[in-house]
């Protein structure tokens, strides 16, 4: 036996998870900059906000 695959569901709500911690980790300060990056419009806090913002229009994961 493999490794058990994941359903799409699971795929979809750890992506979810991930992109939410990334977007926490890398929330800009007060300054715009991001705290991890030192750099303004970081671009892995956008790719996150991007990622949630496709993630929500999926709409086949719970309301978490
Ligand atoms: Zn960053």
């Amino acid at each position: 036996m493999t490794a058990p695959l994941l359903t799409l569901a699971q795929i979809l709500n750890r992506l979810t998870l991930t992109a939410r911690w990334t977007l926490r980790d890398h929330q800009p300060r007060p300054d715009g900059r991001c705290p991890l990056c030192q750099v303004p419009d970081c671009a892995v806090a956008s790719a996150a906000r991007d990622l949630l913002t496709a993630l929500k229009q999926t709409r086949w994961i719970g309301e978490r």
